[in-house]
């Protein structure tokens, strides 16, 4: 064992004793509770609507679940009637398709055909001949498909492989980067440049306030925190919320769940109390660099403005742009937006621009600020007034004066709570080992993880597109209840993911770093990285979906040979009070789903011939489709103006590649 000189803390884990220590899963809410739940939801929200103004309405220690029930403490945040309602209307145009769920259902329904067969057929062997034993060791020994299925449970499955290969095809996550490119160098010049950038530290204030109440916010915006369950401000949000309100311009950083949402929604809402009503303006833009925070931190903003006539427009991609050009129309006056939709209704939706923005902000700053994004972010910028408040937040935020430059910040104070490389206090870090020449057994390492161990509340990340959809296939072949997340599915199916993994409908999300920033699943109880991130920011980001808000959580990374400076990072990043731990999975075990991992390759292989197939009818019949609405609708289509773009499509496909 060579991994375990590196920490002390470095401890090897007997896998079974481990399973003994499982959290029990929570219990699912019943049905019939989540109604009540939202009658009396309805009913105080409207009785306190109604006594906006008195006193005796409000009830600081009031607490109610947002979502209905579905989870104790502050609510969750994933709503996305937003976001759903602007499907519904985009639906209605597209050609119905067949999922891969149905198409793993008829598989597995074959498998089972099979198995009953070879099954019969071997009872009628038995019955003939006189040898009364072997069965075990031939099912051990791989010969004989019915014997060997008995003996393997109702499990299902048949054939082989190695589903790893693939996983190269499809980098999302871009090119290996050196380490030491996330590990500052502080040099006195770097820390002159930085005196003089950032506002001086005396403005940087402790946190003082130990509860909302006493932070001077409007009832309206008491009443909202209250609403959602919060009570007492976290960190950030106790440092955040006084410097904002003043206007002046934020770098902010701490550890993923810290609360860094209502942090910078807060003040943005106090402020906007007290705007000028006669000429309704979008005055706030909040930029996320995916669609699924953006629509989180729309959710999250909505509830907490729940007493108040603040009006808010979710503008992201995958979503209906007409219906988003109408309500931009009337001046929302908050957009929350991703910066490809944003740029495009800038350009192309009459009457909409940015000229009115009086505070930007940015979640996920310092992924926006990559390289990727870096176009048109510049562009967005570009389009607000110089004279706006500017408010960057990120887990893993930077103080590279280099990369802030840009974002024309003035004197911002720089409000870091907790080092930005560290993980969280009370999350369990381990680590599966992957020797050089045992790359093969990933899958079956992952198989036998949560065959035994993570059984629900697991969200999985991958490396690639390509290796997230076929682990789906294989959990599908498996038994296992999971769903994909990333960029190459549609909106609608990437929306309904995460709400299948909230509802507990599905046990595992196998998701690529899509899903890795940002977003608050509540109750993630396990996070197992398929492969090790190539930038530890990325690893910190993806552990961070879990230990959040002080809850206690769990990551398990496989670690390959090539991992090993990363899992010097990551050791050397548990917190004081954290562990690091050393998980053996037994090699018998391994061999065992290794076996099941190999006989399901040929039926992967099919069910993803099957669905290249039904992808290339759907899109035949979306043609047709196409060219009968021009057809039909041609004279409207060619009097709209052509949209336009800042960049040309070289240019966009160019930058492209390291976006999701
Ligand atoms: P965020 O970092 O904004 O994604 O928030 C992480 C989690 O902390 C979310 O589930 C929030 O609902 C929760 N949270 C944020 N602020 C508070 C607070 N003041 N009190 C309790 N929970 C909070």
């Amino acid at each position: 064992m060579t991994i375990e000189e590196d920490d002390d803390s470095f401890k090897i884990v007997d896998e079974e004793a481990e399973m003994a220590e499982e959290p029990e899963p929570t219990p699912e809410p019943a049905k019939k509770k989540r109604k009540t739940d939202k009658k009396s939801k309805k009913a105080a929200a409207a009785a306190a609507a109604k006594d906006d103004n008195t006193d005796s309405a409000f009830d600081p220690q009031f607490t109610f679940a947002i979502d209905g029930g579905g989870s104790s403490g502050p609510s969750h945040a994933w709503d996305f009637t937003a976001a759903r309602d602007m499907l519904k209307e985009k639906q209605a145009n597209t050609v119905a398709r067949t999922s891969i769920d149905e198409i793993i259902a008829k598989k597995r329904q074959e498998n089972k055909l099979k198995r009953k067969k070879a099954a019969a057929a071997e009872t009628e062997k038995e019955e003939q001949a006189d040898v009364d034993d072997d069965d075990e060791d031939i099912a051990a020994d791989g010969f004989g498909g019915g014997a060997r299925d008995k003996t393997m449970e109702d499990d299902d499955d048949d054939d082989d492989s190695d589903s790893d290969d693939s996983e190269s095809d499809e980098e999302e996550s871009g090119q290996s980067e050196d380490q030491s490119d996330t590990e500052e160098k502080n040099d006195e010049a770097e820390e002159a440049r930085k005196r003089a950038y950032f506002a001086p530290d005396e403005e940087n204030p402790t946190a003082s306030h130990d509860s909302f109440t006493s932070m001077n916010l409007s009832r309206p915006i008491q009443k909202g925190l209250a609403g959602v369950g919060f009570v007492k401000p976290t960190e950030i949000q106790a440092r955040t919320i006084p410097v904002a309100l003043l206007g002046k311009d934020i770098c902010g950083g701490a550890v993923t769940g810290s609360g860094k949402t209502a942090a910078f929604i807060v003040p943005i809402l106090e402020r906007l109390l007290y705007r000028p009503r006669q000429t309704p303006a979008t005055r706030v833009l909040i930029l996320c660099p995916t669609r699924e925070l953006a629509a989180q931190v729309h959710s999250v903003a909505t509830k907490l403005a729940s007493y108040t006539d603040i009006s808010f427009c979710l503008c992201v991609g995958g979503l209906n742009l007409r219906r988003q050009e109408a309500e931009l129309k009337t001046k929302p006056d908050v957009v929350v937006a991703t910066p490809g939709r944003l740029i495009d209704h800038v350009r192309n939706s009459a009457g909409f621009a940015l000229d009115t923005c009086e505070i930007l902000v940015m979640d996920e700053a310092d992924r926006m600020l990559e390289d990727g994004f870096a176009e048109e972010l510049n562009e967005i910028v570009k389009s607000c007034p110089k004279s706006r408040q500017t408010m960057l937040f990120s887990a893993t935020m930077t103080d590279n004066v280099d990369q802030l430059i840009r974002m024309s910040l003035n004197h911002p104070v720089r409000l870091f709570v907790d080092r930005s490389d560290q993980a969280a206090t009370r999350l369990i870090q381990e680590f599966v080992r992957i020797r050089a020449h045992k790359e093969a057994d990933r899958s079956a390492v992952l198989v036998s993880l949560c065959r035994r161990t993570f059984k629900n509340k697991v969200i999985i990340f991958f490396r690639s597109k390509v290796a997230a959809h076929q682990m789906k296939i294989l959990f599908g072949l498996l038994g296992l209840r999971a769903a994909e997340l990333h960029g190459n599915l549609t909106q609608e199916q990437r929306l309904e993911a995460l709400e299948l993994f909230r509802d507990h409908k599905v046990d595992y999300l196998l998701a690529t770093d899509l899903a890795a920033r940002g977003l608050d699943i509540k109750g993630i109880e396990v996070v197992i990285n398929y492969n090790m991130p190539n930038q530890f920011a990325q690893y910190l980001h993806r552990v961070g979906r879990t230990a959040r808000a002080g809850r206690n959580g769990r990551s398990v990374t496989l670690v390959g040979e090539a991992d090993r400076k990363m899992l010097k990072m990551a050791i050397k990043s548990a917190n004081t009070g954290s562990q690091v731990k050393n998980r053996v999975i037994p090699a018998e075990t391994i061999q065992k789903y290794k076996k099941k991992v190999d006989q399901l390759s040929p039926q992967i292989e099919e069910i993803l011939q099957e669905e290249k197939q039904e992808r290339a009818i759907r899109e035949a019949e979306m043609k047709v489709q196409k060219s009968e609405n021009l057809l039909k609708h041609a004279s409207e289509i060619y009097s709209r103006p052509a949209r336009t773009w800042f960049q040309t499509n070289k240019e966009k496909k160019t930058k492209k590649h390291s976006k999701h």
